[in-house]
């Protein structure tokens, strides 16, 4: 399979082309044709980190966004670290350098003024930064189509992250497409995935 027999827009596809990935890796060839369908669907994906899973669900964010209106968030990414969410937040301004207005910001600590909006379409951030941010309605998540928890069996162990992550979902659209990504799923948080994800495409690698 190649990327453009995915549908993928071709301002996306050209990003793609930008970083010379020749076709999609496995978890790619396997999650983005569910994470893509339409209606949206949830997804529950087990794949190592350096398989291309960033870009699976970058790509599908990118494939998702009404880009005239650059400020308005419409997709999240919440990552166990500061490191990982600024990471992804050059994925996600790399493979969208093509995308025209596209506008991108790491809500992690120290980074949005406490009197300033978040105004971007796409946010990477920490689960704590960004619940006081949606509390203190510095962070408009009513227009939020996509939410992604990278490294899921760090986020969702039911202590502290685990936590701020299901506060934050229940401040989001009830409509919200889930991807949830991780390295491995134990029992207790696959269990707790499937109840955070509701009906969820499961992939495994
Ligand atoms: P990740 O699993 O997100 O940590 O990605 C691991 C590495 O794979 C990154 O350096 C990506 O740039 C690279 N990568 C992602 N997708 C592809 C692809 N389709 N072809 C080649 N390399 C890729």
């Amino acid at each position: 399979h190649t990327f453009q027999e995915l549908g993928l827009p071709n301002e996306v596809l050209n990003g793609l082309m930008a970083m010379s990935f020749q076709k999609p890796s496995k978890v790619q060839e396997k999650a983005l044709p569910l994470m893509l369908a339409d209606p949206p669907m949830n997804m529950i994906a087990q794949s190592q980190s350096g398989t291309g899973k960033t870009a699976a669900f970058v790509t599908t964010i990118l494939s998702r966004i009404d880009f005239t209106k650059p400020e308005q968030p419409q997709a999240l990414v919440l990552a166990p670290s500061r490191e990982l969410a600024r990471q992804i937040q050059g994925v996600v301004q790399t493979i969208g350098q093509f995308c025209g207005n596209l506008v991108v910001e790491a809500a992690i600590p120290g980074n949005i003024a406490r009197d300033s909006r978040v105004k971007a379409s796409v946010v990477t951030g920490t689960p704590g930064t960004v619940m006081d941010l949606i509390r203190r309605r510095q962070f408009d998540v009513s227009q939020l189509k996509v939410l992604v928890i990278d490294e899921a069996d760090n986020m969702l162990d039911l202590q502290g992250l685990g936590e701020q992550c299901a506060r934050v979902k229940n401040m989001l659209p009830p409509t919200i497409q889930i991807l949830l990504f991780s390295a491995t799923f134990p029992d207790v948080v696959l269990r707790y995935a499937t109840n955070f994800a509701p009906q969820a495409n499961q992939i495994k690698l």
